[in-house]
C-alpha cells in the first residue's frame, strides 16, 4: 500500500494545482470531511483520475464498468443486511455476483465499519471495490434512474447542487449569524415565489432574511447533507444531527425536515458544546435560594423535579447543579435528549428511542453503573416514573423535569404517572418551577419616568411584591444596536422553589391539592413565578410587560400601563 498521502500522490501525478490543495485542506478544517471528496466539490480533480490514484493508495481496486450490479442484485442482497439507509450513510453497496461472488463497492472500502458489518453477515470473502459517488448514488433508497449506467439521479443532482460553492457560502454565513446573534434556532421556510429565514433569539422568532423559490432546493440540499439526512427522500420528514465547525466553535447541529405545500421546512437547532454555563446567580437565583437548591440536591437520596415548558432553561440549570456536585467523590449519570452541553467528569448519555435507548431503558442501565447522581432529561411516561421514583428509594439522588406550568404541579404529574402519593412523599427533596425572562439591554435601557414608575410600584404593591425600605428602580427598553433594536438581550431565570420539608411531605402523603400546597409553601417563604419576576422587574432587570407575557398566574388581571 501507497504510504503518502492523497494530496501529495494527486500533486505528484499533477493531477491537480498546488492553490485547489491548499483550499481543499482549509475547507476539511473548516467543514470535515475526506479530501477526495472535498477535492471534487472544487472541481478540482476529475473523478476517474482520484479513484486511479485512491486505488492505488488503498490498494483496493476500482469497479470495473463490466462489473457492475444490476439494481436487482443490490436489492436482494441489501434487503436482508440491515436497514437502507445504513449503507446509504456509508455511501456503500453490496451485492452477490453472477458466479455468487460477494462484492461491495464503495467510496471508502476500508472504513471499519463497513468491514464489520459485512463480517458480521457472512463468513465468505468479500471482493472490495472503489466506486464513484453517482455509482452509489444510484442505489440510495429512493433514487430510481438508470442505475446501470450511473446516470444522475434526483438525489445526485441534488447534491450536485448542495456542493456549488454559493449554496455553501450561504448556508456557513446562515450559521455564522445564527452564532452571532446567539440564536437557538434557525427556521427556513419555503414559499410559493420565495423561502424565509427566521431565527429565534431570546426566544423570539425574528425575520433575518428571504432568497427566490429557486435557490431553496440547494440550501436545503446542502442542509441535509451537512446533517446526514437522505438527500433524494423529500416527502417524509427526517431528523439529522452532525458536529460541525463554525468559526472555530465546535457545534452540535440538529435539523428536522417537514415536507410542505411548497417543499420541505427546515428546523435548525445549533447546540455550543464550548460555550460557557451560567451560574446559579447569572441564572437569576438569590444567595439564599441557590444555597437552598444547592441543598436539595446534595442530599443523599431522593428526587429533585425542574418543571417548566421547553426553552424555560430547566436543563441549563440542572447542568449547573450537577457541575457543582461534581467534586470526585460522586459518579454521576446522565440520560438526555439532547445533551445540551458537556460536561467534564460527568457521564452523559444520549437517549435513542429509534433503537430502544429510552429514558426508562437508560435508566435502568446506569443504575447498574453504581452511580451516586443520576439525571433524567424528562419524566413522562409512567415506567421513567417508576424507575426513578425506585432509583431514589435506593439511596440515589435523581434530578429530571417535568411538563408542567408550576413547580408544585409536578407532583399531581408523578401521581398520574402511577407514583403512590406515600412512596412521593419519602423521596420527593424539592420541586422547582422555571421560566426564561428577556433581560433589558444594558446598553440602552433608561429608568422609568417617575410617573410611569408610580404606576409600576402600586402594581407591585397590589401583587405584594414591595419592600417598604427600598424604592423600585424601573427601567424601560429602548432599542440599540447590540441588541437589533428589541431593548432587550439576553435571559435570565425566573423561579419558585418549594422545598420538601415536613410540611410539603405531609401535603403529598395527605393527597392535598395544588393549592393547599401553595398555602404551607407560603409560609416558609415561597414565592411563585410571577411575584419573582415582578421583583425583579423592580430592580430594572426586565419590565412588567416581558413578566406578564411569559409569567402572569391566569386569574391575575394585568394592567401594567
Ligand atoms: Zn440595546
Amino acid at each position: 500500500m501507497e504510504t503518502r498521502r492523497l494530496g501529495e500522490l494527486l500533486r505528484a501525478e499533477g493531477l491537480i494545482a498546488d492553490r485547489d490543495l491548499s483550499s481543499a485542506l482549509t475547507l476539511q478544517t473548516e467543514i470535515g470531511g475526506r479530501l477526495g471528496g472535498l477535492l471534487l466539490r472544487l472541481g478540482a480533480v476529475a473523478e476517474a483520475d482520484l479513484l486511479a490514484v485512491l486505488s492505488r493508495q488503498l490498494d483496493v481496486p476500482v469497479l470495473p464498468a463490466e462489473a457492475r450490479p444490476t439494481a436487482q442484485a443490490v436489492e436482494a442482497f441489501l434487503a436482508d443486511a440491515g436497514p437502507r439507509i445504513w449503507w446509504a450513510d456509508r455511501e456503500a453497496v453490496a451485492w452477490r455476483g453472477a458466479e455468487g461472488r460477494l462484492f461491495c463497492a464503495a467510496l471508502d472500502p476500508l472504513a471499519p465499519l463497513l468491514r464489520e458489518r459485512l463480517a458480521q453477515l457472512t463468513d465468505e470473502p468479500v471482493a472490495y471495490h472503489l466506486a464513484s459517488r453517482a455509482f452509489i448514488d444510484g442505489f440510495r433508497p429512493g433514487a430510481t434512474a438508470g442505475l446501470e449506467h450511473g446516470a444522475t439521479s434526483d438525489a445526485a443532482r441534488l447534491r450536485e447542487l448542495a456542493l456549488e460553492a454559493p449554496v455553501i457560502d450561504f448556508v456557513n454565513g446562515l450559521f455564522a449569524e445564527a452564532l452571532n446573534r446567539r440564536a437557538s434556532d434557525v427556521h427556513l421556510e419555503p414559499f410559493e415565489r420565495r423561502f424565509v429565514v427566521r431565527m429565534r433569539i431570546d426566544g423570539q422568532l425574528v425575520d433575518m432574511r428571504a432568497g427566490p423559490r429557486a435557490d431553496f432546493d440547494a440550501v436545503c440540499s446542502r442542509i441535509k447533507l451537512l446533517s446526514g439526512m437522505d438527500i433524494g427522500e423529500r416527502r417524509l420528514p427526517q431528523d439529522g444531527r452532525q458536529s460541525i465547525r463554525v468559526a472555530g466553535q465546535e457545534l452540535d447541529l440538529r435539523v428536522s425536515t417537514l415536507p410542505s405545500a411548497w417543499g420541505e421546512s427546515l428546523v435548525l437547532r445549533l447546540l455550543g458544546k464550548s460555550s460557557r454555563l451560567q451560574t446559579l446567580a447569572e441564572l437569576g437565583l438569590d444567595a439564599d435560594r441557590a444555597h437552598r437548591l444547592v441543598a436539595m440536591v446534595e442530599k443523599p437520596n431522593g428526587v429533585v423535579l425542574v418543571s417548566g415548558p421547553t426553552g424555560s432553561g430547566k436543563t441549563t440549570t440542572i447542568y449547573r447543579l450537577l457541575t457543582h456536585l461534581h467534586n470526585g467523590a460522586r459518579k454521576i449519570v446522565t440520560i438526555e435528549d439532547p445533551i445540551e452541553f458537556d460536561l467534564p467528569g460527568v457521564v452523559q448519555v444520549q437517549a435513542r428511542g429509534d433503537i430502544g435507548l429510552t429514558f426508562a431503558a437508560g435508566l435502568r442501565s446506569i443504575l447498574r453503573q453504581d452511580p451516586d447522581v443520576i439525571m433524567v432529561g424528562e419524566i413522562r411516561d409512567p415506567e421513567t416514573a417508576r424507575i426513578a421514583i425506585q432509583a431514589a428509594l435506593t439511596g440515589h439522588m435523581v434530578i429530571s423535569t417535568v411538563h408542567t406550568n408550576s413547580a408544585l404541579a409536578a407532583v399531581a404529574r408523578l401521581k398520574d404517572l402511577g407514583v403512590e402519593g406515600f412512596l412521593l412523599a419519602d423521596v420527593v427533596r424539592g420541586v422547582v418551577g422555571q421560566r426564561l425572562a428577556r433581560r433589558l439591554c444594558v446598553h440602552c435601557t433608561r429608568p422609568s419616568d417617575p410617573a410611569q414608575a408610580a404606576v409600576h410600584e402600586r402594581a407591585a404593591a397590589e401583587w405584594g411584591v414591595v419592600t417598604a425600605d427600598e424604592p423600585g428602580r424601573w427601567a424601560e427598553p429602548v432599542g440599540c444596536e447590540r441588541c437589533a433594536g428589541t431593548g432587550y438581550l439576553g435571559r435570565f431565570g425566573l423561579y419558585e422553589i418549594a422545598d420538601g420539608d415536613a410540611a410539603l411531605e405531609r401535603c403529598i402523603r395527605d393527597g392535598a391539592d395544588e393549592a393547599a400546597m401553595e398555602r404551607a409553601a407560603r409560609r416558609r417563604g415561597f414565592i411563585n413565578l410571577f411575584e419573582d419576576g415582578v421583583a425583579k422587574a423592580r430592580l430594572g432587570l426586565t419590565t412588567l410587560a416581558e413578566i406578564s407575557r411569559i409569567a402572569a398566574p391566569a386569574e391575575t388581571p394585568l394592567e401594567t400601563a
